[in-house]
């Protein structure tokens, strides 16, 4: 294969940029180290961050892969770049819940750590100026941002994702709490999971402690200035690469 060039910037997002490339069916994502949470209110830089998100995503996207689930994965050119199909991203946000925790606890009268089952499947529109707020049916149907056929297939493909994840992190004595998903269509129209799946975007907590501060592995280490983000993230990247095979490489 020929090695592929950067071209212009087409998006910086708060922890990713994206690039066009040489190749009309591929773009470059660069994984930044910075780390914001509370819709950007709370910013720092965390070295190290933005190439340990991108290897567990890389990694979590090929075990989506194995499991027949669509994804705009391609490959990784280097610690903290990843290789993606185009896809023109559907601006809701995907959050799956497998126990109460976070929001949830906080608008519902639902105790955090409550098992949910079957999980929970809630659609935001995912826009920063509205804080990303929950849909409704209707709100969604107004919008119009999909067909009844799309929405049912997001969400068969959102739950593919929790059912395949879940059984992966338990393996690995990971407790997949809860996690966020964006998903997008390619050219020829179908819908991949897209953007990242990482400590960023999911709630893990190490089954292997029991202290309730001491076992989160994930961007609340950040949220409740618990410390140690950069080694929880490490230690999850350390257990999943422990399970697979070394990320493709993509030049
Ligand atoms: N999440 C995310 N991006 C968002 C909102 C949520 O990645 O903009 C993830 C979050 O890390 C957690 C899950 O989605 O794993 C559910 O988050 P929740 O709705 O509980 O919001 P939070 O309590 O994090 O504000």
């Amino acid at each position: 294969m020929t090695a592929i060039t950067l071209g212009s910037l087409l998006y910086e997002g708060k922890a990713k940029r994206v690039f066009a490339t040489d190749q009309a069916d591929l773009v470059a994502v660069e994984y930044k180290d910075d780390a914001t949470a509370f819709n950007a209110l709370k910013k720092a830089q965390l070295a190290g961050k933005g190439g340990l998100n991108c290897q567990i995503s890389a990694h979590l996207f090929e075990l989506l892969e194995r499991d027949g689930i669509p994804t705009h994965y391609l490959g990784m050119p280097a610690a903290n770049w990843m290789h993606v199909r185009p896809v023109r991203i559907v601006p809701v946000e995907v959050v799956i819940r497998n126990t109460a925790f976070g929001s949830l606890c906080k608008q519902m009268p639902i105790e955090p750590g409550t098992p949910l089952d079957p999980p929970l499947l809630d659609l935001y529109y995912k826009d920063d100026a509205f804080g990303d707020p929950l849909l409704t049916d209707a709100r969604l149907e107004r919008l119009g941002l999909l067909s009844g056929d799309q929405r049912l297939e997001l969400e068969r493909l959102a739950l593919a994702v929790n059912t395949s994840l879940r059984r992966f992190f338990a393996s690995l004595q990971l407790q997949l709490v809860d996690f966020k998903i964006e998903l997008g269509f390619t050219a020829s129209g179908e819908l991949v999971v897209a953007d990242e799946i990482s400590p960023d975007t999911c709630r893990l907590w190490d089954l292997r402690v029991a202290d309730a501060q001491d076992r989160i592995l994930d961007k609340d280490r950040f949220r409740q200035d618990l410390g140690g983000v950069v080694e929880a993230y490490g230690e999850v990247l350390k257990r999943v690469q422990g399970a697979c095979p070394p990320p493709r490489s993509s030049k």
